[in-house]
């Protein structure tokens, strides 16, 4: 299978999550927000499997294109646009290329983190998907070895990463209106970051 073709399972593995962690994802949210994020995922990524029927992507950065627009353009709330820019900036990063090293790899999600730091100005510590995606960067920098062995370590760091979001108090987004009283839940978009981290391990390890 060339690597646009695996970027598509990748992609349709994500949207499976979304789809089987809907309710989950909309139980974390409503705990410390609107309790629409399983919703907000959801809907995105069915809109991105539709995307998907008709485009004919080239590369594998066409695919992470075609989530990016679906995304941003069907979900409302903060996440959309957030993990729209991810996809864009990973897609770019990726260029024309056609084949997909593991460095190539840990540097999209590099520039997926940036665009998401630049976008909604979080760090480490907001309980927020930053939380999740920035361990998940260094893990797949640090990773080296085959792709799905760099997407299998940023998929446990983001794991530990959306769990240290349970302690926190909120600065950015809907929870930071909590204060206190968000401690003791995890962060939904840190959790559904860990997510389709994990559904692209998934995939890469059973290629
Ligand atoms: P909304 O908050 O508008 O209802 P969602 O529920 O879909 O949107 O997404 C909420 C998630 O978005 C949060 O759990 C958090 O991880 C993420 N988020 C919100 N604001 C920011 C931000 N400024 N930077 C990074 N992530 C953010
Ligand atoms: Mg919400």
């Amino acid at each position: 299978m060339g690597a646009t073709q695996r970027t598509v399972e990748v992609v349709r593995a994500m949207a499976a999550a979304m789809e089987e962690h809907r309710a989950h994802l909309t139980k974390l949210d409503s705990e410390i927000g609107d309790g629409d994020h399983g919703t907000n995922m959801h809907r995105g990524f069915q809109a991105t499997l539709e995307r998907l029927e008709t485009a004919e992507p080239a590369t594998p950065a066409d695919v992470l294109k075609a989530v990016s627009m679906a995304l941003i353009g069907k979900v409302g709330g903060a996440a959309g646009p957030l993990y729209g820019t991810a996809f864009l900036r990973a897609s770019t990063t990726l260029a024309d290329k056609e084949d997909i090293s593991a460095e190539d790899a840990a540097a999209a999600l590099q520039a997926a983190l940036d665009g998401v730091k630049q976008r909604g100005k979080a760090e480490v510590g907001d309980k927020t998907m930053i939380d999740a995606l920035k361990p998940a960067a260094e893990a797949a920098t640090n990773a080296g070895g085959s792709l799905a062995e760099v997407f299998r370590a940023a998929a446990d760091a983001a794991k530990g990463g959306a769990e240290s979001t349970v302690e926190m108090t909120a600065r950015r987004g809907r929870a930071s209106y909590l204060g206190a009283r968000a401690v003791g839940h995890m962060d939904p978009g840190a959790h559904s970051s860990y997510l389709l981290l994990d559904a692209a391990a998934r995939t890469l390890e059973s290629a």
